[in-house]
């Protein structure tokens, strides 16, 4: 068994800490976006520097043009890229548009209509699946798509979705068979954000900057051939999108900016002193360095190994619950630790610190909570469980 990562992904690793630290990190105190789109002056410029190194459309395949990344680079990469503030928390623009995963599932014709403008970024797509009373338990959703000739009609509301006001499309998860359920009674479609009863009906402004939208559907008549994948795979599709975006968004990325706020706490404690001393001869201070130090250490395996497990193609359902509770709860602890030892330096704008702290909540809401993650973890444990 070897606990390091292969020659190629330290250099992926290498070469995404440098342009980290000499493009992003140096333009932190002007750019520090606080919602989910980044100014634009920044993004060309980086996004020319990025494509040179081949950071590009990282999960888009490679016959797509993109650079094909199994999803072990791509949180090698997320851990690097979440050392800094200067780029959108939801997602990158440096690496190009934001391509849905789901949108993978679409035939060859959907991919002319749907995939290709997105990856070309002439068109933009959101995903919506949260609804008013269905959140943590998204199998209780109540919007509903009935088949009306050659089309489906949608009817429903759908809550706090990323991206809905700058959206051209939303895909849209709705049950197609109540009596079926999540066990193939719901399906995908590709909604036009400006077909006749498609309404935003309100933003959400958030405690991060971001502000997700609220979606009405009002007798939406859409095509059949809008439907990605077949009749009932809807939740399927939207389930290993989830899981992905679990690992990556919501483990490499809390291990990165764990990473760099544990730095800036090591860094700090050196160089302040009081009464006498520098802080890092504190036992109180050492003791924070030492738990943080060693949190982070254990979050990290945990996503390696995850990542890698999925991209062997095993089931890694509860290693991702383990995995996205573990970091999502230890980047929390580590950036508050961060912010007490800078002390009032910690709370101010000047510092990364208060922005992470802010961001960092936000995962242990979003894409599974942990109280239901931990519900589910239990469960299977149990039954699984041999006396
Ligand atoms: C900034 C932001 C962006 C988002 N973007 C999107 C998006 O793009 N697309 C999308 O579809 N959704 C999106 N969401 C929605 C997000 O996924 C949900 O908010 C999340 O799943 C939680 O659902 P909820 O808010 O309805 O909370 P609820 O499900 O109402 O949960 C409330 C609380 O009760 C707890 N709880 C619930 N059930 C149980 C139980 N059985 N046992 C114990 N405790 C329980 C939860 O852990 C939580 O603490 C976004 C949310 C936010 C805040």
């Amino acid at each position: 068994m070897d606990f390091n990562l292969p020659e190629e992904l330290q250099l992926l690793k290498k070469t995404v800490r440098k342009f980290v630290d000499r493009e992003l990190i140096p333009i932190e105190r002007e750019c520090r976006p606080e919602g989910e789109d980044m100014p634009e002056q920044f993004v060309k410029p980086l996004q020319e520097k990025a494509k040179a190194i081949g950071l590009w459309l990282l999960d888009v395949p490679q016959e797509y043009g993109g650079a094909g990344l199994d999803l072990m680079s791509r949180c090698v990469i997320m851990e690097e890229v979440a050392r800094t503030v200067a780029i959108p928390f939801r997602y990158a623009p440096i690496f190009g548009p934001e391509v849905r995963p789901v949108l993978f599932h679409c035939n060859e014709e959907q991919k002319q209509r749907f995939l290709f403008p997105v990856i070309r970024g002439e068109k933009r797509i959101c995903f919506a699946q949260t609804e008013p009373d269905a959140g943590s338990d998204p199998a209780g959703m109540k919007t509903r798509a009935v088949k009306d000739g050659d089309h489906y009609v949608i009817n429903g509301t759908k809550r706090f979705i990323t991206g809905a006001k700058t959206a051209d499309y939303a895909q849209v998860i709705a049950v197609t068979d109540p009596a079926k359920g999540a066990r193939g009674g719901v399906s995908c479609f590709v909604v036009d954000m400006k077909a006749p009863g498609v309404k935003l009906e309100r933003l959400w402004p958030t405690m991060m900057g971001d502000t997700p939208g609220e979606i009405y559907f009002d007798n939406v008549r859409v095509p059949a051939a809008d439907m990605i994948g077949g009749e009932g795979q809807g939740f399927a599709i939207a389930q290993k999108w989830i899981e992905e975006g679990r690992i990556r968004g919501h483990g490499a990325r809390p291990v990165g900016i764990a990473s760099r706020a544990l730095d800036m706490m090591i860094e700090y404690s050196k160089v302040r002193t009081t009464f006498g001393q520098p802080l890092a001869n504190r036992q109180a201070i050492q003791f924070m360095i030492a738990d943080s130090a060693m949190e982070l250490h254990a979050c990290r395996l945990m996503v390696y190994e995850c990542a890698w497990r999925h991209d062997r193609g095993e089931d890694i359902r509860q290693l991702s619950y383990m995995t996205k509770i573990q970091c999502a709860e230890m980047a929390s602890r580590v950036v508050d630790r961060s912010i007490q030892v800078h002390g009032g330096l910690g709370l101010m704008r000047e510092l990364p610190l208060e922005w992470w702290y802010r961001q960092v909540r936000s995962l242990r809401i979003t894409e599974g909570t942990p109280e239901v993650l931990r519900w589910r973890l239990a469960q299977h444990i149990i039954r699984n469980h041999k006396s």
